[in-house]
């Protein structure tokens, strides 16, 4: 835990939103990018809950509940708090292989079972998440990890949606002992990779 008083010390603070009338002209984000120092605080904001309830996916009652990827989040919003960009966005892509789709499109359990949330503003976790990931890309600190020996096998993955590329991913770092990694190949109807297969 970063700031034992941070959550008290610092209230929830979101990103700038664009005015739909701007927005509507060009395909540019619309959520701008917040300041390094506010978003050190609002990881500041982390209680490292004992029960961190952002962090297990669960559905409870019928509601989907906490991460359902299971990311790090008291750890890397620790981290982020003390500025270690570099280690957030490891234990980020830990657990998670495209930050930069979740950061933006996830509707965030994670925030709506933040234990801060009983009793004051929950931490901007998905926010956070998106600064560490746009960070990691700015920095040059993502790069293709292309493995070393490969076995000639492949895998087949249908549908190159996000949770397509992530098996593709995981499947791209699957080693036998002694025999290297596979190649994986990913099958889409359409000629863009993330489209719909309709
Ligand atoms: S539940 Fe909220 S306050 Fe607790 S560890 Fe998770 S993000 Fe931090």
């Amino acid at each position: 835990m970063g700031k034992p008083t941070g959550f008290m010390e610092y209230t929830r603070t979101l990103p700038v939103v664009r005015p739909p009338a701007e927005r509507i002209s060009d395909w540019q984000e619309f959520h701008l990018h917040s300041p390094e120092a506010v978003l050190r605080e609002q990881g500041a904001r982390c209680m490292d809950c004992g029960v961190p309830f952002c962090h297990t996916g669960r559905i409870l009652g019928g509601a989907a509940s906490g991460c359902p990827i299971n990311n790090l989040i008291p750890e890397w919003n620790d981290l982020v708090y003390r500025g270690h960009w570099r280690e957030a966005l490891s234990r980020l892509h830990h657990t998670n292989n495209f930050p930069e789709f979740t950061g933006r499109v996830c509707p965030a359990p994670c925030e709506g079972s933040c234990v801060l949330g009983i009793s004051d503003n929950p931490v901007t976790i998905k926010t956070i998440e998106q600064a560490i990931i746009d960070k990691g890309f700015e920095a040059g600190w993502v790069v293709p990890e292309p493995p070393s020996v490969r076995t000639g096998k492949e895998i087949a993955v249908i549908g190159s949606g996000p949770a397509g590329l992530a098996c593709a991913s995981l499947g791209n770092r699957l080693r036998k002992s002694r025999s290297g990694w596979r190649t994986v190949d990913v099958w889409h109807s359409q000629y863009e990779a993330g489209k719909d297969t309709g």
